[in-house]
């Protein structure tokens, strides 16, 4: 080892000194200093065979000395040392694969004498083995191939890709693939693209390469669109993206982008179905003109990601005015957010600077179960990791696809079965939604189905005879496939359907649209759906309301309904009452309709309870809450917001006039008192407000307005069962 020289450039003259020792012990001869001047002169004067540097330093941090090695082509071995995190040396680590330098390790502190001993021995690893923390191939050095041989590479089309799935953070489903370059090498195998890619952007082979990976992965992404729109169970595919890594020395090229393009057109693929990855350090590179190219690119119709997000330095400002459409968070945070609060911190930040900015945002390096639950409850939209799917050739895409299917269905029964809700009874606060549904879409069949293995059962039917039907007949089969709502105009017309018997035979369905609703924990588990037994078209915005409606669905099943039941008369309570009705005022506002909140006072309460006992005032409100449910419409929310305190809230439709309803309601009640043998009559005032259309309203005031107008009715003398009413507006 006597030929080694170690020259040290590390602040801490006590860890220089250490080093020193050790490496002395270990043969080599040894120069430390502290001080960068002094280093690159003994560079230049004793060309060291090894280099060990520290990262952090007051006069001139490490990445710059990297930096200023890299443009002297320095080929010594170099050892990063450092007290920093494993991300700032994973940064580093590909700083220095861009400027083409041998890094044989990172060497945390504190140091460790024996990892430096193996370090100072060991071949020259794989870089990116030693970003992805891993062990060396002991394959011939990677590193030693140039420029010529990445030409010739690209000419022989010798590099390849593999596609790494991106899926909904919480639905799971597949949102697309990011392309990675691969390239075998004959006598090297296996080189990682940091390396070879670091190479192309020196030697000006970058755009060649770049449209290597575009004449592969076009033609490959279309042909696997049209494979799964032929798949009945997907038919999205017109939403599915692939993502290409963008080196940021291409952004100069504007040529490229106009090759692209018309290879896009040439292999039938949109361009806003085409994600450009973009480091975030290279984008940010030329603020102005990257301002200037990500824009036109935006404009043609490409989106565009900013790749490993959170490792360069990028001000707030330059990224809310570049263009991006999703921010990719990068791995080295996702990949230790189970261990660092730190990391857990700056992915929180990330994801709420993009939502802020109406960016989406992905997740990158998801390895394992509980960090995807973490992203999840932060609200990351999407997810890619070797948790997920790891990055394969074209001819294992659908294998890890069905794979991936079984898996997900595995789990969607999973949280079936853990809910216990498939063959319960009916329930009013699943009938209430139905019925809902079938009042604001005026169709004859609204239906909460659930599919397990092998049937599809309804949890509520509404103008529906038969309680469950073979899952191969469902069309919600299909639906939880979706992430939103499976519209089916014409079922006879549909050859997904078109044969279906209960199309064929009745009820002759011929309108299908179906919601997916979740459990909590993001499994699809069946769908809200409207039937029509006529061809029917519904506009965006019903689907919106639909989809609202399933909302409604999801919190009923995570609701505890205990909780939200007044145990006396069974009505909702306050709680049960407000939780719902906030959510149907929203639906209200969101589709311009009207509704009406009724507040009802038993007057004679008091008198009840004084007079006859808490037994007989207990038996007067249930007779009252039994009225009310006999009165109102199943989609009508009741509760019991106090002691003898009743509300209704009514959604309002062509068909509805409260008043009417009011007029029955009174005559309910008469024919009560006068059917009943004791004298316990039952005598109610009610205050009425009814919302406008497109005026902004909450719960709040309608209860104020609604109260002011009881208030205003009792001192009017209404009675038991007169039906004066001082309609209070908004
Ligand atoms: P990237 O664009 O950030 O790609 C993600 C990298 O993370 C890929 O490494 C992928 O294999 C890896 N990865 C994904 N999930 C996990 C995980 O759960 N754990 C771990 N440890 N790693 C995961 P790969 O393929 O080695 O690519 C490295 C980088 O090389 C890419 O980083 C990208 O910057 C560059 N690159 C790859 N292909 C191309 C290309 O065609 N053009 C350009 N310009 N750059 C490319
Ligand atoms: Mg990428
Ligand atoms: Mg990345």
């Amino acid at each position: 080892m006597s030929e080694h020289k170690l020259l040290i450039l590390d602040d801490d003259e006590l860890t220089g000194e250490t080093i020193r020792n050790v490496a002395e012990y270990a043969g080599m001869s040894v120069q430390v200093t502290t001080n960068a001047t002094a280093f690159f002169n003994l560079l230049k004067e004793w060309e060291p065979s090894h280099i060990a540097l520290d990262l952090i330093m007051p006069e001139m941090d490490g990445v710059e000395v990297l930096g200023a090695l890299g443009e002297q082509n320095i080929t010594a071995k170099i050892i990063i040392t450092s007290g920093v995190g494993q991300q700032v040396l994973q940064a580093a680590a590909r700083s220095a694969a861009a400027h083409g330098l041998n890094i044989v390790g990172i060497l945390p502190k504190p140091f460790n004498p024996k990892a430096f001993r193996e370090l100072i021995d060991s071949p020259s690893p794989n870089l990116t083995d030693l970003i992805d923390g891993q062990h060396t191939t002991g394959r011939p050095n990677a590193l030693t191939i140039n420029a010529n041989d990445l030409a010739k590479a690209i000419k022989n089309r010798e590099i390849t890709l593999a596609y790494q799935p991106k899926v909904g953070c919480t639905s799971g489903t597949l949102m697309g693939f990011e392309a990675l370059a691969r390239w075998h090498h004959a006598d090297y195998g296996f080189i990682a693209p940091d390396i070879f890619i670091a190479i192309a952007e020196r030697h000006n082979l970058i755009d060649d390469l770049t449209l290597l990976i575009f004449e592969q992965a076009l033609p490959w992404f279309s042909q696997f669109c049209q494979q799964q729109h032929q798949t009945p169970t997907t038919p999205q595919a017109s939403q599915l993206i692939c993502s290409i890594n963008i080196s940021a020395l291409s952004l100069r090229n504007l040529s490229l982008f106009n090759q692209i393009e018309a290879l896009c057109h040439l292999h039938n693929v949109k361009l806003h179905s085409i994600m450009l990855e973009l480091t975030e350090t290279g984008a940010m590179d030329d603020p102005v003109a990257s301002l200037d190219i990500l824009t036109r690119l935006r404009m043609k119709g490409f989106q565009l990601s900013i790749d490993d997000f959170g490792t360069g330095f990028s001000s707030m400002l330059q990224l809310v005015r570049m263009p991006f459409s999703e921010v990719k968070v990068d791995k080295s945070f996702v990949m230790t957010a189970q261990q660092s609060r730190e990391s857990r911190l700056v992915i929180q930040a990330i994801i709420e600077l993009a939502h802020s900015l109406d960016m989406k945002v992905i997740a990158e390096g998801i390895e394992d179960y509980p960090t995807l639950q973490f992203l999840q409850q932060l609200g990351c939209d999407k997810a890619q990791g070797y948790f997920i799917g790891r990055p394969v050739p074209a001819d294992k895409v659908n294998e890890w696809l069905k794979q991936r299917k079984l898996a997900l269905e595995q789990q969607r029964l999973k949280a079936l079965d853990i809910l216990k809700i498939m063959d319960t009874p009916a329930e009013q606060r699943f009938d209430r939604i139905t019925r809902l549904a079938k009042r604001m879409f005026d169709v004859p069949i609204a239906l909460i189905t659930l599919l397990d293995e092998d049937r599809q059962w309804f949890k509520s039917k509404i103008g529906m005879d038969v309680s469950e039907t073979p899952r191969e007949h469902a069309f919600c089969s299909y639906t939880i496939e979706q992430e939103k709502c499976l519209v089916v105009n014409d079922a006879s017309l549909d050859s997904r359907f078109s044969d279906n018997p209960y199309v064929v035979n009745p009820p002759y369905i011929r309108f299908y649209a179906g919601f997916p609703f979740r459990a909590s924990t993001g499994e699809k588990l069946g769908s809200l759906c409207l039937i029509d037994t006529k061809p029917r078209y519904i506009s965006e915005r019903e689907t919106k309301l639909l989809g609202e409606l399933a909302l409604m669905v999801e919190e009923e099943i995570a609701a505890n309904q205990l909780l939200c039941e007044d145990h006396l008369t069974g009505l909702l309570n306050r709680r049960g009452f407000e939780f719902r009705a906030n959510h149907i005022l929203k639906l209200c506002r969101d589709q311009d309709c009207e509704a009406s909140l009724i507040y009802f006072d038993l007057d004679n309460f008091k008198y009840i309870n004084d007079l006859h006992g808490p037994q007989a005032g207990d038996t007067a409100l249930l007779q009252f809450a039994k009225l009310l449910n006999r009165t109102f419409r199943e989609s009508d929310l009741i509760g019991r917001i106090g002691g003898d305190e009743f509300v209704v809230l009514m959604v309002n439709q062509s068909d509805t006039d409260p008043s009417a309803i009011l007029d029955r309601l009174s005559n309910t009640v008469d024919a009560y008192n006068q059917s009943i043998h004791s004298d316990i009559h039952l005598y109610y005032s009610f205050g009425i407000t009814t919302t406008k259309a497109l005026s902004d309203y909450d719960l709040q005031q309608l209860y104020n307005l609604a109260d002011e107008a009881l208030y205003k009715n009792k001192q009017h003398g209404q009675q038991l069962n007169m039906t004066i009413t001082v309609n209070s507006e908004l």
